[in-house]
C-alpha cells in the first residue's frame, strides 16, 4: 500500500501559519518525515553464476548493490575479488561510494570479495554474522576491517535492515528493504530454507507481503515435488514476484518461471532492476 501523501490544508488561519506549515513540510520532506509515496529502488546484480552482458563475467557466487534513498548497500561480495572489481568497473560502480556491506553467510562465494572492496573505502561499515568462522574475522582484522557482529535483527540504514541470523547450516542473514509498496528481500544462499528467510523478514517488519524476492534459494538438490511445495510456501507468505538465481538450481528455476510467469525474472551479473 502506498503511504498517503501529506498535503497542506488550504489557507485557514493566517499567512504566517501557512508559511510555518510550508517550512515544516519542506524540512519534514528532507528528513523523510513526509516521504514521497515512493522512492526508486535499484538492485544491480554484480556477481552471479550467469552474466547478461558481454563486459561482465559469470562465476559461482553472488553479490548485488542496492541503491535506495541516496544510500548504497552492498549485499554479498562473490568469490573472486578481482572478478567482482572488474564487474563493478564494467557497471560503473565506484566501490568508494559503498558505505555499508552486509554479508549473508560465511561461505567464500559470498564473502571473499569484501576483502578487496573494503580498502577502497576504509570507513565502510561491514556486517558479518557473529557466527562466521574465525578466519573471516582474522582476515578482516588484517586489513583494518572491524565487522559488526550481527546477533539479532538490525537496521543498516533508514528502511534497510538485516533479518539477523536465521538458524541453519550455516546460519544466514537476508537484506530487507522497506519500500512504500512493500518489502523487497535479498537472500544469499538461503541455507536455512528460503521460506524461513522470508518469514524472518516479514516477522521483523510486521508485514505479510514481499513485493520482490531475489537471490540464491538453495534448492538445487530438490526434486520437482519438493521444489513445488517450497514455491507454494513462498506464495502463501505473500511473495508477489521473484528472481531465483545463483544456487537455486536449474529445475527449481524453471519451476519458479512457470509458477510466477510474468512475475518471475532472471538475474545474472549486469542485471539492473528498478522499482518505484
Ligand atoms: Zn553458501
Ligand atoms: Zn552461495
Amino acid at each position: 500500500m502506498e503511504a498517503p501523501r501529506k498535503t497542506p490544508k488550504p489557507p485557514a488561519y493566517s499567512c504566517i501559519v501557512m508559511r510555518l506549515l510550508t517550512i515544516a513540510i519542506l524540512l519534514g520532506g528532507s528528513f523523510g518525515l513526509f516521504a514521497a509515496a515512493s522512492d526508486p529502488l535499484e538492485i544491480l546484480v554484480l556477481y552471479d553464476n550467469t552474466s547478461i552482458r558481454t563486459d561482465t563475467q559469470a562465476d559461482w557466487g553472488f553479490a548485488a548493490l542496492v541503491t535506495f534513498r541516496g544510500e548504497k548497500v552492498l549485499f554479498d561480495s562473490g568469490t573472486k575479488p578481482d572478478l567482482l572489481l572488474s564487474n563493478m568497473k564494467a557497471l560503473a560502480v565506484d566501490p568508494a561510494e559503498i558505505r555499508h556491506a552486509v554479508i549473508s553467510h560465511g561461505h567464500g562465494d559470498h564473502l571473499l570479495g569484501i576483502y578487496k572492496v573494503f580498502p577502497s573505502n576504509p570507513s565502510m561499515k561491514v556486517y558479518f554474522l557473529d557466527a562466521f568462522p574465525d578466519p573471516a574475522f582474522r582476515n578482516a582484522e588484517a586489513i583494518g576491517m572491524r565487522p559488526q557482529r550481527v546477533r539479532a535483527p538490525i537496521k543498516i540504514v533508514d528502511r534497510i535492515y538485516s533479518t539477523g541470523p536465521v538458524d541453519g547450516n550455516p546460519p544466514e542473514q537476508a537484506l530487507v528493504i522497506e519500500t512504500a509498496k512493500g518489502l523487497v528481500v535479498l537472500t544469499g544462499c538461503s541455507h536455512p530454507g528460503v521460506a524461513k528467510m522470508v518469514e524472518a523478514a516479514e516477522r521483523q517488519r510486521g508485514s505479510k507481503s514481499v513485493r520482490f524476492l531475489l537471490g540464491g534459494f538453495h534448492m538445487l538438490q530438490q526434486a520437482e515435488a519438493e521444489a513445488t511445495r517450497n514455491i507454494e510456501s513462498l506464495r502463501a507468505l505473500g511473495v508477489a514476484s521473484v528472481s531465483a538465481t545463483h544456487c537455486t538450481g536449474d529445475l527449481p528455476m524453471r519451476l519458479f518461471a512457470k509458477a510466477y510467469g510474468s512475475q518471475s525474472a532472471t538475474a545474472g551479473a549486469g542485471k539492473r532492476i528498478v522499482w518505484d
